[in-house]
């Protein structure tokens, strides 16, 4: 599913320098990534959305080479093939909790809003326990709630691949454990596979493996 080769990367002020020689995660695998804060994890989910280009090697996605798509290419592949779970959530505060899971089909030509998408993304709610809340404006939720919203909102398009940075590191232990499962059964429900960074030891079991940033040495350039 995720092919990284030789993969090296530097931000333009050229202070942080990542260097992958192999990642590879199979199809349907659900993998942890660890490691200090600072060492790169956020910028290797950034990699593999292509949200970040790479200054050489090669970063590849359900077979396609994500760093060598023209820009257009790359933001309607990630739009359709890959949800991101954001640890800020990253939801529109004037939009109530329906309209912000139904956003990417608003904003892209690549996903067509029909009546049976409307009909998933009330049952995918449902499936998340928010079904009662869809006019609500997301404002008036709780982080767990809010949580469950981005979640919806990543997966409602179908990915095959759920990126998700440290989706529970701002929630209490119980509703962690809770969001946890849920996301994992929708990973199983979709098929997908999940590549998710979390600060959470408690949570590492539950996934098939875990790749520790460690092993990368994010080191100044
Ligand atoms: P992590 O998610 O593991 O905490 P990040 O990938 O966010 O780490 O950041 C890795 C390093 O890159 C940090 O030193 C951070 O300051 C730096 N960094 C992150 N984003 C940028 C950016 N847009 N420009 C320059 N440096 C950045
Ligand atoms: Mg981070």
């Amino acid at each position: 599913m995720i092919k990284i080769d030789s993969l090296s990367f530097t931000y333009p002020d050229r202070e942080f320098h990542l260097d992958i020689p192999q990642l590879t995660v199979a199809s349907g695998e659900r993998v942890a990534v660890i490691g200090p804060s600072g060492s790169g994890k956020t910028t290797l989910l950034n990699l593999v959305a292509g949200i970040l280009i790479p200054g050489s090697g090669v970063v590849s996605v359900s077979g396609q080479h994500v760093s060598g798509m023209s820009d257009g290419d790359r933001r309607r592949f990630r739009i359709t093939r890959i949800g991101f779970v954001f640890q800020s959530f990253e939801l529109l505060e004037y939009l109530n909790v329906i309209d912000n899971i139904l956003h990417p089909y608003r904003i892209s030509s690549a996903l067509r809003l029909t009546r049976a998408v409307r009909e998933r993304a009330a049952v995918l709610a449902d499936s998340m326990g928010i079904g009662d809340k869809l006019r609500r404006p997301v404002t008036n939720l709780s982080q767990g709630e809010k949580q469950r919203v981005a979640i919806c909102r990543a997966l409602l398009p179908g990915p095959s691949l759920v990126l998700a940075d440290e989706a529970t590191g701002n929630l209490d232990p119980d509703n962690k454990e809770q969001i946890l499962e849920l996301l994992f059964r929708q990973v199983a429900d979709h098929q997908a596979t999940l590549l998710a960074v979390t600060h959470d030891h408690d949570l590492l079991p539950q996934f098939d493996r875990v790749v520790d940033f460690q092993a990368f040495r994010g080191t100044p350039a």
